[in-house]
C-alpha cells in the first residue's frame, strides 16, 4: 500500500475546509492559530513512517493527553478507577455540567472533561510528581526528549477554564475529586497544553496499535487494557460526536480542541492528523475528513 501517495492525495483534498468551522477561540491562546495548517503521519506496526504538510509541527495536543493520562492512571490504579468513571458515550457536549450533576458527579467516561478531572487526580494521587511523570512517559513514548508543555496555553486555559473549575468543584463536592481542586486543574490544564507533532502523536500511540507493547516491544499496557483502551476511543473519543465518527471513519480515534485527531488500527497502524478549525462538537473539520479518507481508501476498519 502506498501509504505516502494516499496522504499526499489526502492533504490536497482537505484544503477547502480550512476557512470552514472555528479554531478553538474559547482558549485565548489557540485563537490565533492559523487555521491553514495541515499535518498527518503514519505509523506502522513495522515502524515504516509517512508524513505529510506540517507533521513535524507541534500544536495543542489538549484532549488527546486523556489517553496517556488514562494509561497511566489505570497502571497505577487498576481496574478500581472504574469505580469512579463510566464507560459509556456521553452524547453530551465534552464540558457538559448538567450531565454531571444528574448523574451525582461519576462522569460518563474518561474522555470528557469531568473524567479527564477524576482520572488526572487518581493519578496525582497516586504519582505526587504527575506532571513529570506524563511528560516523560510522552517523552518516551514518542521518543522525543524535547516534547513540553506549552505554558503559554496552560497560563492561557487557566485564567479562562471557568467550566472546568466548575466540573472539578462539583467532582469535589461530590467527593469524586480527593485531591486540591486548584493543584488537580493545573495538572490537567498542563496536560491538554502539551504540545506535539503529528509525528509525534502517531509514536507515542502506536503502543494501541501493537497491542500494548512500544516500539521496543516492552509492555507499556497488557493486550486486554490496550483493547479496553480503543474500546473507549472508539466510543467516547470524539464526544458527543462518537457514533457518527464510528460511521464515517469506522476506527478508534481521539480528538482534542487543537485540531488534533488520532487513530487506531489494530495489528496494522497509529495515524494522526492536525487541521485547527473545529466543527461544532470540538472535533476538526479536516482531520475528521483526512481520517475518513484515509480508512475509505486504505480500505482498513474494525467493522
Ligand atoms: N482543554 C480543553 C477544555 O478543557 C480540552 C477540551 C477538548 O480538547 N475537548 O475545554
Amino acid at each position: 500500500m502506498d501509504y505516502q501517495r494516499i496522504i499526499d492525495g489526502i492533504a490536497r483534498e482537505v484544503q477547502p475546509l480550512f476557512v470552514r468551522g472555528r479554531v478553538a477561540d474559547y482558549i485565548p491562546a489557540l485563537a490565533s492559530v492559523p487555521r491553514d495548517k495541515f499535518g498527518m503521519a503514519v505509523l506502522t506496526v513495522d515502524g515504516e513512517l509517512y508524513a505529510t504538510g506540517d507533521a513535524g509541527e507541534a500544536f495543542s495536543i489538549q484532549s488527546i493527553s486523556q489517553v496517556f493520562t488514562l494509561t497511566l492512571a489505570l497502571g497505577y490504579v487498576g481496574e478500581k478507577l472504574w469505580r469512579r468513571v463510566g464507560k459509556e458515550p456521553s452524547g453530551s457536549a465534552f464540558n457538559s455540567l448538567v450531565q454531571l450533576e444528574y448523574e451525582k458527579g461519576i462522569p460518563r467516561n474518561p474522555f470528557i472533561n469531568a473524567g479527564a478531572h477524576v482520572v488526572t487526580d487518581a493519578l496525582m494521587a497516586a504519582r505526587p510528581y504527575a506532571k513529570e511523570t506524563l511528560l516523560k512517559f510522552v517523552r518516551e513514548l514518542s521518543g522525543n526528549p524535547d516534547i513540553a508543555y506549552d505554558e503559554e496555553v496552560a497560563r492561557s486555559e487557566a485564567a479562562s477554564g471557568f467550566r472546568n473549575r466548575a466540573l472539578a468543584n462539583f467532582l469535589k463536592a461530590e467527593s469524586n475529586l480527593h485531591g486540591d481542586v486548584d493543584t488537580v486543574l493545573d495538572l490537567y490544564f498542563h496536560q491538554c497544553a502539551l504540545a506535539m507533532s503529528c509525528i509525534d502523536l502517531a509514536r507515542a500511540i502506536a503502543f494501541l496499535a501493537r497491542g500494548g507493547r512500544g516500539g521496543d516491544g516492552a509492555r507499556v499496557v497488557s493486550a486486554p487494557q490496550a483493547k479496553r483502551i480503543n474500546a473507549l476511543m472508539q466510543t467516547s473519543g470524539t464526544y458527543d460526536a462518537a457514533g457518527d465518527m464510528a460511521f464515517r471513519i469506522g476506527i478508534p480515534a481521539k480528538s482534542g480542541v487543537g485540531g488534533g485527531i488520532v487513530g487506531i488500527i489494530p495489528g496494522r497502524l497509529a495515524l494522526a492528523a492536525w487541521s485547527p478549525a473545529l466543527d461544532k462538537t470540538g472535533n476538526s473539520l479536516a482531520g475528521v475528513r483526512a481520517l475518513e479518507l484515509f480508512t475509505t481508501r486504505t480500505g482498513f476498519s474494525v467493522f
